[in-house]
């Protein structure tokens, strides 16, 4: 048995066998004593008494109680209230509370239990039967404490594995925009021209609105590199491809490097002559740029060729159409002299083709 005061870190508390800490509340040492008797055989047991009811709450909680035998008239604070008190703070709030009363009265009873007690019992109890209760509620109470601990653990480790999942998502989005992108020019890279064609193609096909292609080639750049330097080189690109992004602003619109120093455009909903208009804007403002090619011919700045084509996507067909429609038109601009834009509408050459049966 220990005393008002003692330190909760005492022997007692330190036998790991002593799992049941049973804290007496009650102002009669004979009570106390009568107590200590019935559990003091008990190698289970660490019994702690508090004769001071202005202390109760605080010795609870410093002595780890696992059951509080309360007694309900004492001077200062009634038994009544002090388990109110329990259950209102936190450290105390969920240890049984055995009301040890003298009266055997229903009235009595039924008003501790409204207070929070968990058990009641008139005094003196029989030892095997507050042994019983003792151990009962000690054991409850210490499986509850028990299986609060794992939820919240889980529930800490639920809340670390949502930020991880929260992060995670966010680098594999942040991971998907940089697989689209290219690596030097910042535009949109081959793949994710591919994909977005595609996805234009079969839009097209469904709406019956037309779809154009842009193809964009540097001129005489293997010169440019020649003359310049690769670094420089690279660094035309980057400008090239600014002056692309920054002639579309459509949102559906898309500017992506095709390889080297080719670009290529897609524009939904887009006719010809719009494309065209497009592809006017396109040089005007690359010849903006003032990038200097002393070794270009008929122009001592870099330039682009550029072919267009616009198609209305129809069962039968699939993008490479439309790709090669573009391409060629580009190769007729090369070949037309450069720093040019050629266009071409397949439409309207199947439009020329007899009708078939
Ligand atoms: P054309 O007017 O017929 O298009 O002639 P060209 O020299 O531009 O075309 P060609 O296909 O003969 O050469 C393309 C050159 O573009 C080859 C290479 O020097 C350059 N090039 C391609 N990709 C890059 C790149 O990523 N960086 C740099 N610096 N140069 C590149
Ligand atoms: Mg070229
Ligand atoms: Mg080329």
């Amino acid at each position: 048995m220990t005393k008002d005061g003692d330190n909760p870190n005492d022997e007692n508390r330190a036998d790991s066998n002593r799992w049941a800490v049973v804290l007496l509340v009650d102002d009669q040492p004979m009570v106390a004593e009568g107590i200590r008797r019935m559990l003091a055989e008990e190698p289970d047991i660490d019994f702690h008494y508090c004769s001071d009811p202005r202390k109760a709450v605080q010795q609870a909680a410093e002595t780890g109680a696992t059951v509080i035998l309360q007694d309900l008239v004492m001077p200062d604070v009634d038994g009544m209230t002090l388990v109110r008190f329990y259950r209102n703070n936190p450290a105390t709030r969920n240890i049984p509370v055995i009301v040890l009363s003298s009266k055997d009265d229903p009235n009595v009873k039924s008003d501790a239990f409204y207070h929070g007690a968990t058990d009641y019992l008139v005094k003196l109890p029989e030892k095997i039967e507050l042994l019983a209760r003792i151990r009962a509620h000690a054991r409850s109470y210490l499986a509850q404490k028990e299986r609060d601990q794992a939820f919240e653990a889980l529930s800490k480790m639920q809340a670390q594995l949502e930020t991880m999942n929260q992060e995670l998502a966010r680098s594999n989005r942040e991971l998907q925009r940089l697989s689209s992108l290219d690596g030097l020019t910042g535009v949109a890279n081959r793949r994710q021209f591919d994909e977005s064609l595609e996805q234009e193609w079969q839009r097209a096909a469904r709406t019956g609105m037309p779809l154009s292609l842009i193809f964009a080639d540097v001129d005489y750049f293997k010169r440019y590199n020649d003359h310049y330097g690769h670094q420089a080189g690279d660094d035309a690109l980057k400008k090239v491809a600014g002056a692309l992004q920054s002639t579309v602003h459509r949102p559906a619109d898309l500017v992506s490097r095709y390889g080297g120093e080719e670009f290529v455009m897609v524009l939904p909903d887009t006719t010809l002559e719009g494309a065209v208009a497009v592809a006017s804007k396109v040089l005007e403002n690359v010849r903006t740029l003032n990038i200097p090619h002393e070794n270009a011919e008929n122009t001592d700045r870099v330039t682009l060729s550029i072919g267009v084509a616009t198609l209305t996507p129809e069962e039968n067909e699939n993008p490479q159409t439309l790709v090669q429609a573009a391409d060629k038109a580009l190769y007729r601009a090369k070949e037309a002299g450069r720093n040019r834009i050629e266009s071409s509408s397949p439409d309207e050459t199947k439009k020329k083709q007899p009708a078939t049966v």
